[in-house]
């Protein structure tokens, strides 16, 4: 990946091509978000301008991360027969934990599945790097190592960035500087990060051979297998544990709501320490070597969170507008970056159209997101964050389902109990029978 046309320009470059009209678009953050857009913009022979802060895209990015690929195949059809995607997911499993044993729901599509809406495990110092160049080859400017710090102010519209104490001017600006945006907080369009509506991740990367992760997991050559998993690895903290397989490394993490990580006065690593340890997991991560340890912030207030979404000469996409799903699912922030980066995209070309980058036209942005799954998704799942700071999910629950299991499958050569018996047996003084009926009626609601 030395490709000597991601050396970045210098600024002087930069300025020498700015200093006529200044550019057309400047998009800041070369994550999916930014990408997606230069790469739209680029493609339709907008002047653009790419601007990353990180010695090239995807440097110190952390996901953990499974791309849904939809968004991105409308873009580049068939992107995963070029982009550097480790493996198409072919092996979903949910497990809930308790401090000994584990129960698991393991679905496996074989080798059929619709590639355009499969999972694709990434590595984002690949993936990213791998999308600035498709926005170069498109036409389109990257300049890596530079920091946006400040907007361009001209009659109270923005009107460019300062950069590296340089002022570049742009007819308008797209912030996808990710989850801090330092851009739409200066554009008082921040997104306003609490502790209660942000998750933490962290997250290892541990190689293995190849050979070694096909057998282990039992996937195909391709293939590759997203675990998640709920409760010890947290250590009933409000979050989740995740292990991906890639190529030829596992990424291994925790995400944890950042309030109740303070409350529990647990630190992250340390989940993810222990996590390791679990009986389940350190059979899966056996004989690994530890490369890469990470950590970063995601958005996790859902609808509610999602700020105003442009201004006089400015969008946001991706991180930066809070644009994430978390169900408990799954947690989707690449295709939501992606498709919104598109859609800021599209907005900008309707608007360079009319020659107009005014509020009243970028408010298109908003109808393009509400026509697509960014926004209806989120309004659909707008209660999921109040579900899921139900503490009996992370706690709970996940013991309840592991003794359960033990006991249903214990023969002790004792007369026989029904399941149900059983389970109320494992429920007294842990949960009360109408307690589990009114979160069952909230899951159904608001996941
Ligand atoms: C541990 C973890 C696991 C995750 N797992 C998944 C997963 O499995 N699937 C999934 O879909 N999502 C996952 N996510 C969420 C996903 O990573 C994000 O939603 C996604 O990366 C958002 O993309 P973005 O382009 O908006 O922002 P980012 O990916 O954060 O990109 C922002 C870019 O802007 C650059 N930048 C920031 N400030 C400036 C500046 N001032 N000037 C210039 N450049 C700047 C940054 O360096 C970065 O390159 C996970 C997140 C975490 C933390």
């Amino acid at each position: 990946m030395n490709d000597p046309r991601l050396q970045q320009p210098t600024f002087a470059t930069i300025l020498f091509a700015a200093m006529s009209d200044g550019f057309e678009v400047i998009v800041v953050g070369a994550g999916p978000a930014g990408c997606a857009a230069a790469y739209t913009l680029a493609k339709a022979g907008i002047e653009v301008l790419l601007v990353e802060r990180s010695k090239f895209a995807g440097g110190k990015n952390v996901t953990g991360g499974v791309l849904y690929g939809s968004a991105l195949h409308e873009l580049i059809p068939e992107f995963w027969k070029e982009a550097p995607v480790e493996r198409r997911v072919q092996r979903h499993v949910i497990s809930m934990l308790s401090e000994k044993s584990s129960v698991s729901i393991d679905f496996n599509t074989g080798e059929s599945g619709h590639p355009e809406s499969a999972g694709y495990t990434v590595l984002r110092a690949k993936f990213d790097r791998w999308f600035a160049q498709k926005v170069e080859e498109a036409g389109g400017m990257v300049i890596t190592g530079s920091r946006a710090d400040d907007l361009i102010w001209e009659d109270g519209r923005v009107a460019g960035i300062v950069a590296g104490g340089d002022n570049i001017p742009a007819k308008v600006v797209i912030a996808a500087d990710g989850v801090n945006s330092l851009l739409a907080d200066k554009a008082g369009l921040g997104v306003g990060l609490s502790p209660d509506n942000v998750n933490q991740g962290v997250k290892e990367i541990i190689k293995l051979p190849r050979q070694t992760i096909e057998e282990r997991f039992n996937v195909t050559a391709d293939g590759g297998a997203a675990m998640h998993f709920l409760g010890f690895c947290t250590h009933g903290v409000h979050g989740g544990g995740f292990l991906y397989t890639n190529q030829e490394s596992l990424s291994l993490g925790v995400v944890v709501q950042l309030k109740a990580l303070i409350d529990s006065k647990l630190k992250s690593v340390e989940l993810l320490e222990s996590f390791k340890e679990h009986s389940t997991v350190r059979e899966w991560i056996k004989g690994g070597t530890p490369t890469e340890y990470s950590a970063h912030l995601v958005p996790a207030g859902g609808l509610r969170m999602v700020p105003q979404l442009y201004t006089d000469g400015m969008l946001v996409a991706g991180d930066a507008a809070a644009l994430v799903l978390a169900t408990g699912r799954a947690l989707e922030g690449l295709n939501f970056a992606l498709a919104s980066g598109i859609a800021a995209a599209e907005t900008v070309k309707m608007a360079k159209e009319k020659g107009d980058f005014s509020q009243q036209v970028l408010s298109q942005y908003v109808k393009l997101l509400s026509e697509s799954f960014v926004l209806q998704d989120l309004v659909r799942f707008y209660g999921a964050p109040q579900y899921l700071e139900n503490p009996r999910l992370y706690g709970v629950y996940p013991e309840l389902a592991c003794s359960l299991a033990e006991k249903v499958f214990e023969v002790d050569g004792n007369p026989k109990r029904t399941v149900w018996q059983l389970a109320r047996a494992e429920m007294k003084d842990k949960v009360s029978l109408w307690q589990l009926i009114r979160d069952a009626m909230a899951a159904r609601k608001t996941i």
